[in-house]
């Protein structure tokens, strides 16, 4: 049994190379596991599901379907980017939508996954903001706008996110430890895997074992991704772009 977790993609029309990597990382290696776990922000954005006959998003869910169609298990945790994936997307994929923190077993042990934002909580706005659109009621009515306006709401979010994100300190753009150690408790494991933060690492504390997956950006050098592969015995390893594994 081999499983892998990517996220942080960010995958947009604009740029090529990023899902040029991201094919080949499905076709050189998810179609070789058993299950495929996508930990949020795979895409830069996501309207919602009536986007699905977008040509990009076309080819994105076409590449997910072969590798699901193949008998790899595909997982989806959304994203703060690409929460508005639904039922939709889910079934042109072959993918089964998880909740924002699911624990699997692995070679005997508990492993939590999530994405990560939620544990920004010193970004106080950012949780005030992640509260609202994650209400249903919201969503509901959000998606009932026309999709031009929605990309258009977004596109102004996107521009005051990068804005924002110059102002804010390098403390508050990463989780708390306080909210880790929550998770932990909650969950009742010992090792957790995440994305979000755009640091990949592991760090070990009190014992506890927290993976954080990289970003995708092959475009740059040197060049950034890779992914988390945990083997039959439970061995989790941290990969880069062209597979090597990182302590
Ligand atoms: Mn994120």
């Amino acid at each position: 049994m081999l499983i892998l977790l990517i996220s942080d993609l960010h995958l947009q029309p604009e740029r090529p190379a990023l899902t040029e990597a991201f094919l080949r990382f499905l076709d050189e290696r998810a179609l070789k596991a058993q299950q495929l776990y996508l930990l949020g922000d795979l895409f830069e954005y996501w309207a919602g599901d009536d986007d699905l006959s977008a040509p990009f998003h076309q080819q994105i869910v076409a590449a997910l379907r072969r590798v699901s169609d193949a008998g790899v298990q595909v997982s989806w945790i959304a994203g703060n980017r690409d929460f508005l994936v639904g039922s939709g997307f889910a079934e042109a994929c072959g993918l089964t939508l998880l909740p924002e923190t699911w624990v699997i077993e692995a070679g005997g042990q508990r492993i939590v996954l999530l994405h990560g934002d939620a544990q920004c909580t010193a970004d106080v706005k950012y949780m005030e903001f992640r509260a609202q659109v994650r209400q249903p009621a919201w969503q509901q009515q959000f998606l009932s706008m026309p999709l031009a306006q929605r990309k258009q709401i977004i596109a102004g979010l996107r521009e005051k996110s990068k804005e924002g994100h110059a102002e804010k300190s390098y403390e508050i753009m990463d989780v708390t430890p306080a909210a880790i150690a929550d998770v932990f408790a909650q969950t009742g494991t010992s090792v957790m895997i995440h994305g979000h933060t755009h640091r990949p690492a592991l760090h070990v504390v009190d014992g506890k074992r927290r993976y954080v997956l990289p970003d995708w950006e092959p475009e740059a050098s040197p060049p950034r991704g890779g992914w988390i592969a945990i083997a039959d015995d439970g061995a989790i390893t941290r990969h880069a772009l062209d597979g090597a594994v990182l302590p």
